[in-house]
């Protein structure tokens, strides 16, 4: 990784699970040609939200341009693909629908920002995050406010630990926003009809940083940004990757999975870049 590479919160989590992915995403700067199913369900989802937000007027045009964009992304996606694409894009407007209902009613905040990008800088190394929304509740303190869609819902005890909310809330604080806490707002993609969620059409929590928490995260940061610019060496030469799985058999949901097992067993792996991936945008 060089100097100027931006961090993302995506970056440091694709270190941390594997740093042949790592690799693959941001040194080669490889992405598949086509989005997956559930990130296309995710950026509609946090487009039709950011436009309910925006104003009245602006969730209308959303509302009805966006059949036609959906369209436009059906026609470029490979056939054995389409029913999932399909699929997930069905879910995400009903998803958006949903919360465009439910919202009105349970807010307690208003929305002061949406899609809020910030870059920071990290050991002189930029460090970019997007949060969904800055929210002011009605005493008058700030919120981060983080959505997510979910085919099964999280509960409190697992989002509380989660680090990329840590992230967020420090980026901030040293952005000089003085944040309370975190609205996490989750949209169920199927109204549940059993277990502990069932009927919800939204679920959402309040959550807290102590300061403690923070600068512990901040420590672990730094160290893992230490690690991913020493990982390449001063003549060039990169030092040893660690994979996630010594064999490679990591089915269960690496988008790097085939490339991967290709250069494992010395297959022709540059056609298969060729075939599957496009160069990343670098902000991205
Ligand atoms: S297939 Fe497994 S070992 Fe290979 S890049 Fe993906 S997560 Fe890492």
């Amino acid at each position: 990784m060089s100097q100027q590479t931006l961090l993302t919160y995506s970056s440091l989590r694709s270190f941390r699970q594997c740093r042949q992915k790592w690799h693959y995403q941001y040194v080669l700067n490889l992405q598949p040609r086509f989005h997956s199913p559930g990130l296309t369900r995710g950026l509609i989802v946090h487009e039709g939200i950011a436009a309910f937000y925006k104003s009245k007027d602006a969730f209308g045009i959303w509302c009805q341009e966006t059949p036609a964009k959906v369209r436009a992304h059906l026609a470029a996606v490979p056939s054995d693909l389409q029913t999932k694409h399909e699929d997930e894009i069905s879910n995400a407007l009903d998803c958006v629908l949903r919360y465009a209902e439910w919202a009105p009613k349970n807010d307690d905040f208003v929305m002061k920002e949406t899609n809020l990008k910030l870059v920071l800088a990290i050991n002189e190394i930029p460090f970019q995050m997007e949060a969904d929304g800055i929210a002011r509740r009605e005493d008058n303190t700030f919120w981060l406010h983080e959505i997510k869609t979910a085919t099964q819902p999280m509960n409190e005890t697992i989002v509380e630990m989660d680090p990329q909310l840590t992230t967020y809330l420090w980026l901030l604080d040293e952005a000089g926003y003085n944040m309370t806490g975190i609205i996490y707002t989750q949209i169920p993609t199927k109204i549940l009809k059993s277990g502990p969620y069932a009927g919800q059409e939204v679920i959402r929590y309040y959550l807290h940083r102590t300061p403690e928490q923070i600068q512990a995260f901040y420590l672990e940061t730094v160290r893992q940004v230490f690690d991913m610019l020493i990982i390449e060496t001063p003549d060039g030469k990169e030092g040893p990757r660690i994979y996630r799985s010594p064999d490679r058999e990591c089915t269960w949901g690496c988008q790097y999975y085939g490339l991967c097992r290709i250069e494992s067993q010395g297959g022709d792996a540059e056609e298969y870049k060729k075939q599957i991936y496009v160069e990343r945008e670098l902000d991205r």
